[in-house]
């Protein structure tokens, strides 16, 4: 039988992965315990070594250097990741996105109540 669905290209994986990312910023405690901590920055330290798109994950690695993930709570980590993102839309000429939105975005949803 034949697959449904075709293997992700780089473009369907990064969506599937900035998702996961930023979902996973901003359900991030507001005060993280140091396990939370220790978990986020392994996490995120993992993807220059094991994502599965060469070139991004060595741009990845070499913005990480540049500007180390800030895991100390929910607001820093969602704007670190949000910062990140956009050096990456910036680089493939996509707008930025306004960083002041992503827990609108990524948590809660618009005040109208439209993806409620
Ligand atoms: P995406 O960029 O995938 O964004 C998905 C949604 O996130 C958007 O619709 C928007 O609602 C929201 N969003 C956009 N910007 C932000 C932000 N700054 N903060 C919060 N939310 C936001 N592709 C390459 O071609 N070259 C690369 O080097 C490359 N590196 C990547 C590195 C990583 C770590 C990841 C996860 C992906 C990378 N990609 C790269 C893929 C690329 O970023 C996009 O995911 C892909 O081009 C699809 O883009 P898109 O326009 O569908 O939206």
């Amino acid at each position: 039988t034949r697959p449904t669905e075709c293997p992700p290209d780089s473009e369907k994986l990064g969506r599937s992965t900035w998702t996961f990312l930023h979902t996973a910023a901003a359900y991030y405690p507001v005060n993280p315990t140091p396990q939370h901590r220790r978990s986020m920055l392994s996490l995120l330290q993992s993807l220059p070594i094991l994502y599965p798109c060469n070139y991004c994950a060595e741009h990845l690695g070499g913005e990480m250097q540049k500007n180390p993930p800030d895991v100390s709570g929910r607001a820093q980590l969602s704007k670190w990741l949000c910062d990140v993102h956009n050096e990456v839309n910036d680089r493939l000429g996509k707008d930025k996105f306004d960083c002041s939105r992503v827990i609108e975005r990524w948590k809660d949803g618009p005040a109208d109540g439209s993806c409620d």
